[in-house]
């Protein structure tokens, strides 16, 4: 395959920023520079979203999220008033919902002030995110790109598209790493700073089931359970946890060590281990539809802390390519778009604007302020997010922990 030069890269005056990586997070991102008037370039290495039915198609990921107030205020502040429009398509989740032993349920709300967390579809808010770059004409996407490599200090960046199967070149002012836990521009970025950078896989992984709606007498589709709860069955060394869809379904994912996986390998010790573990579930999701079990990928667990994140003026790492945490917390997706978020906020301080400078002082001071700023919070969020799981599938029927709620009245 030979190189060719971007036919179709702007020419316009004006910084240019590529971003590297189409997901939740590097989409936002693109947002907020093509806000502030730079050339903005997208590039993702998996298809145009939209329009595919497939959830697979474009993320090996959770199919819904919890989207919380962090990331609620990244998208308000794009001002393009995008928190409201998320929140016509989220179901509002006010407390966890425990399954104990023997069918009994227990609310354990957020708080006494009615406080709650959101249900949303990853493609829904992929989808919104994409449609809303259409409002911007510096902002540029291409789809099927998938960055080989990248020089920091000439901003030039290598892709293979792999529809066509051609190699391109374009170049940048800043390249941002928006590529998610297996990162090629923090690969690339560990080649010219001293990194530090530590990643831990978890004994433990996960598998994504469904409980389908359920119809009433009036043939009307109905939520099998009480969609307003994160449902959870804790089982002390593993769990199930489940959030709703706008389609009136749950997505349950099972999070368990590989062991546990690996030992279930027919249909009758699926059963059993539901029957054992998840009773009141089985009649939920049906016998049927339990073998999604054997079809639906299994993910593995990792955390990610890495500093810094930035390289002069040239480069960052934002999202999962940054910290990448466990899911437990639901924060990943909220503190990628809270990067954005304060990114921003020190672009405002450091008054970065659009336009070149002879030294790009502005930027690379601007570079450092963020990772100084944003690494002990993104580290916090990443241990919290490993002590949820004990919290998550423990700690929330351990008699001691619901005394204190008691009390304390939380
Ligand atoms: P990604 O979503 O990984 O996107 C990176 C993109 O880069 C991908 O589209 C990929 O195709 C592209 N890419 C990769 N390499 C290249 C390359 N070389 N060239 C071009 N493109 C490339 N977070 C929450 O906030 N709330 C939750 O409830 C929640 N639940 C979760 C449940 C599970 C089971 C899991 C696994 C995660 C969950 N998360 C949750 C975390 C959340 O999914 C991630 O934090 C979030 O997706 C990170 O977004 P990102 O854009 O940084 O990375």
């Amino acid at each position: 395959m030979v190189f060719t030069e971007p036919t179709t890269q702007s020419k316009a005056p004006g910084r240019r920023v590529a971003i590297v990586g189409g997901g939740l997070v590097g989409i936002l991102a693109a947002l907020y520079f093509a806000k502030r008037d730079w050339n903005v370039e997208l590039f993702e290495l998996r298809k145009d979203p939209r329009g595919t039915g497939n959830q697979a198609s474009f993320s090996q990921k959770s199919i819904n999220l919890a989207l919380s107030t962090r990331g609620l205020s990244a998208l308000a502040n794009t001002g393009l008033n995008l928190d409201e429009i998320v929140l016509n398509f989220v179901i509002p989740m006010k407390g966890r919902m425990i399954h104990l032993d023997k069918g009994e349920l227990r609310s354990q709300p957020y708080g006494i002030f009615g406080e709650c967390i959101y249900s949303v579809e990853r493609k829904a808010l992929l989808e919104l995110l994409l449609n809303t770059t259409k409002k911007f004409t510096n902002i540029k996407i291409y789809f099927q790109h998938r960055m080989k490599t990248c020089n920091f200090d000439s901003g030039l960046l290598e892709f293979e598209n792999v529809a066509e199967e051609i190699k391109v070149r374009y170049t940048a002012d800043l390249i941002i790493g928006a590529d998610g836990a297996y990162s090629s521009v923090r690969s690339r970025l560990m080649r010219v700073i001293n990194m530090d950078y530590h990643q831990e896989y978890i004994t433990h992984a996960y598998c994504e089931l469904t409980i389908p709606p359920i119809i009433d007498d009036k043939g009307d589709l109905k939520f099998a359970m009480d969609p307003n709860h994160l449902h959870i069955w804790p089982k002390h060394t593993f769990m199930m946890i489940a959030l709703p869809n706008l389609d009136k379904s749950f997505t349950c994912t099972l999070f368990m060590p590989n062991e546990n996986f690996d030992a279930i390998k027919t249909e009758s010790e699926l059963i059993n281990f539901f029957e054992l573990y998840f009773p009141d579930s089985i009649p939920l999701i049906g016998e049927q539809r339990l073998k999604e079990y054997f079809r639906n990928p299994r993910g593995s667990l990792i955390s990610i802390k890495c500093k810094p994140y930035h390289y002069r003026s040239r480069a960052i790492i934002i999202g999962d390519a940054a910290h990448c945490m466990v899911p437990f917390y639901g924060q990943g997706m909220n503190c990628g778009f809270q990067d954005v978020e304060i990114l921003d906020n020190v672009f405002e301080r450091f008054n970065v604007t659009a336009f070149r400078n002879d030294d790009n002082l502005d930027l690379d001071l601007a570079l450092k302020e963020y990772t100084k700023f944003r690494h002990e919070d993104a580290m916090a969020i990443c241990d919290l997010a490993m002590y949820n799981y004990i919290e998550m599938r423990s700690s929330v029927v351990n008699p001691w922990y619901l005394i204190r709620r008691k009390i304390e009245g939380w």
